[in-house]
């Protein structure tokens, strides 16, 4: 039999965990299908110092696991699969996983973006270890070391910049000799005597995975195929983010990038909402994510609100002539 939910939240990661809190203190008694990777982002970095209220930092799976115990705390329900399908071309919303199908008359969409990765073992071996997809996240721990940065669009050189700040000496490696990137970034990064340029080049291995940390790659140079093995302590992966919204492709309204188009978090969707990085394609922070994860439940709570009073007081309009009828007549 299917499930019936007022509140159904796609996605654990800070926004969906965050929207279930305050939903679930709402006493909408919210659903969060979770996904297979539980948590979201988070939980493949290691040290988070950047969420407010852990001064000493915290890692990222137990912030994670923290916000499951928050939401749960209140009567938040979990499944712990992916969603295969949904409806949303009539509400209540249709949604399905492997063993069951959920009917809701809102849906937050939190399943946020996938960093792109380059496909190596050792890349997803060091990741959290050297290796990462987040410079505002983990460039701090870099300081005085050297570092290499992956790309060749906005994100790469804007990284790379941030970097710079922190890291003895940061190269960037990009596939081509011209940059996708603006070129006012361009001019920046060029003007930025710390940032060096291996273009038309890849990175093809990540050592040292027996270790466990970061020691040198080696790169190619697609022109002459030489190969370099070049000492450094971390590597930066910023080839771009892919938001994961296959889900929901000809059913709602997205970006030429695939984002969720949202105006705040409200969707072209009665009863939809979209939170966190599937929606965000600039700020793309734990914390912003949250934010909008409560903006998310909130606006679903609102709208549940309005819509039952407005059923009272349809009920009223019907209900009221007949009960004066009935007493007119029996008078
Ligand atoms: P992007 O523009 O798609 O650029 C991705 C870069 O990674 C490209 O240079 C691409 O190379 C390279 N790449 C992709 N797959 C690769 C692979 N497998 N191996 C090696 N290199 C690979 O992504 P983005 O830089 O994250 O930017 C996304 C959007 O956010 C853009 O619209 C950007 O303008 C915007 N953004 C703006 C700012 C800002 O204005 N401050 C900052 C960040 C991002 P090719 O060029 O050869 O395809």
């Amino acid at each position: 039999m299917a499930i019936r939910k007022k509140l159904t939240i796609l996605g654990s990661g800070s926004a969906g965990l965050t929207a279930a809190i305050y939903a679930a203190r709402s006493n909408l008694e919210p659903l969060v299908i979770q996904g297979l990777q539980a948590g979201g982002q988070l939980t493949i970095t290691t040290d988070v110092e950047n969420f407010p209220g852990f001064p000493n930092g915290i890692q990222g799976p137990e912030l994670m696991e923290e916000m499951h115990k928050q939401a749960e705390r209140f009567g938040t329900q979990f499944i712990y699969d992916n969603a295969e399908s949904v409806d949303l071309s009539k509400r209540p919303f249709t949604i399905r996983t492997s063993g069951e199908e959920i009917i809701t008359d809102t849906l937050l969409i939190c399943t946020g973006a996938s960093a792109k990765l380059l496909g190596l073992e050792s890349e997803t071996k060091l990741m959290g270890h050297g290796v990462s997809a987040c410079a505002t996240c983990d460039g701090f721990f870099f300081r005085d070391k050297v570092v290499f940065v992956v790309g060749g669009g906005d994100t790469a050189l804007e990284e790379a910049g941030f970097l710079t700040r922190f890291a003895s000496s940061v190269t960037l490696v990009h596939r081509r000799d011209s940059f996708r990137a603006s070129a006012i970034m361009v001019d920046r990064a060029k003007r930025n005597e710390k940032i060096s340029y291996m273009l038309d080049s890849v990175i093809e291995q990540i050592d040292d995975v027996e270790k466990g940390f970061v020691t040198a790659v080696k790169v190619r140079n697609l022109k002459t195929n030489e190969v370099k093995e070049l000492p450094c302590d971390g590597v930066f992966v910023a080839i771009g983010h892919q938001p994961n919204t296959d889900l929901f492709k000809g059913q709602i309204d997205l970006s030429p990038s695939g984002y969720i188009i949202t105006n705040g978090v409200k969707t072209n969707i009665k009863g939809v909402f979209a939170a966190g990085d599937v929606q965000d394609e600039a700020y793309r922070q734990a914390i912003t994510a949250a934010g909008s994860g409560c903006m998310a439940a909130l606006e679903a709570q609102w709208l549940l609100e309005a819509e039952e009073a407005a059923g009272e007081s349809e009920k009223k309009k019907v209900l009221e002539p007949l009960a004066t009828a009935a007493k007119n007549h029996a008078g």
